[in-house]
């Protein structure tokens, strides 16, 4: 049988890895449980296998993630050696690894290894599954696929993401897939418990007020079908909270029973809102994301817009009671 065309993307992309004198890996600005698990987890294996590796991510570490092997190994610019190839991570365009784009973008040789499915593929190679729960799965499946063993501290990356992207393996992009390779990395040395109380169960006191504001501010519009809230600057500054804070709130707006869209607009600043965007599958928010220059997947997209916080704010829950009362997403239900 010929090799496929994915098969031969794979072969393609390994031998570009095994042949690097030198790999920057990058993932995307705010990064999550994915992007810094999957980050963490293929530098370690690659450094580990005896290559040249930079971790970058342009935005810092939150501290939920600062227990995550080596995690103060990853640069927020590129180190002062020149790589000749580039393995980005969890990225759903180029754009969100934010100012190391013309670092990555010059680089000879690219390869995109994500789950997104929004047609914002880039790069030589391209290593992207829509059906993997986690970039991480991905990564777990390359590192397999080039024998490279997984040690305790990889597994625990790694299984860091495949917990959080899948929601603690509870969203529907759940597989059988995300929870055998989860036990192949429990196997591996990953400590469940330990790794769920750090993601979990140690949110700071300024962040547990900060979710507290978000959900005394909560709105139902779209009769019903969209529930809503927003965190101004103000409330950073009162709660004490950071940015990166905000990460888990959506959560619990998508928990509310009924509402078929969840929205968190979230201005850290005053020129711009970051939208969160969750859905109970009736309807593909990516879609609703990517008219307004951002991506992610069908229940859980997101977006930034600059403008006028209660502008922006106006034009996106537009956006969703267009695509909510679109009649084939309705017939789809
Ligand atoms: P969040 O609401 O920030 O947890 O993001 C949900 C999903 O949307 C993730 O898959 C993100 O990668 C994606 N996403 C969020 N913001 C953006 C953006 N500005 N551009 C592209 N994708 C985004
Ligand atoms: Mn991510
Ligand atoms: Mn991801």
């Amino acid at each position: 049988m010929s090799e496929s065309g994915a098969a031969r993307e794979w072969t393609r992309a390994i031998r570009l890895i095994e042949t690097s004198s030198g790999i920057y890996v990058a993932t995307h600005i705010r990064p999550d449980g994915d992007a810094l698990g999957s980050l963490l987890g293929l530098s370690l294996a690659l450094e580990k296998a005896g290559l040249q590796v930079a971790a970058l991510c342009a935005d810092p570490v939150p501290s939920t993630y600062a227990f995550l092997p080596a995690v103060d190994w990853i640069l927020s610019s590129p180190p002062d050696w020149q790589a000749d190839v580039g393995i980005v991570v969890d990225c759903d365009g180029l754009a969100r690894v934010g100012a190391l784009e013309p670092a990555l973008a010059g680089l000879p040789s690219l390869i995109d290894l994500d789950h997104h499915d929004t047609e914002q593929a880039f790069g030589q190679e391209q290593l992207i599954d829509p059906t993997a729960g986690a970039s991480a799965e991905i990564v777990y499946d390359l590192l397999r696929e080039m024998e490279l063993p997984l040690d305790a501290e990889i597994s625990t990356c790694l299984y860091a993401a495949v917990l959080t992207d899948t929601g603690r393996f509870c969203y529907g992009n759940t597989t059988a897939r995300s929870l055998r390779i989860a036990a192949e990395l429990v196997a591996g040395g990953a400590d469940p418990h330990a790794i769920a109380r750090k993601v979990y169960e140690e949110r700071s006191m300024a962040a547990t007020h900060l979710l507290g504001v978000a959900l005394s501010r909560l709105a139902a519009t779209t009769d019903g079908q969209v529930v809503s809230s927003v965190l101004r600057p103000a409330d950073f500054a009162e709660t004490g909270a950071s940015s990166s804070d905000t990460d888990g709130i959506i959560a619990h707006l998508r928990a509310i029973g009924g509402p078929r869209v969840a929205i968190l607009f979230v201005e850290p600043d005053h020129d711009a809102v970051r939208v969160s965007l969750r859905s109970d599958g009736s309807v593909d928010v990516s879609e609703i994301a990517l008219e307004f220059g951002g991506g992610g997947h069908a229940m859980a997209a997101g977006c930034t817009v600059t403008g006028k916080a209660e502008l922006v704010e106006r034009r996106v829950l537009d956006a969703v009671s267009l695509a909510l009362n679109r009649p084939s997403e309705q017939d789809a239900g």
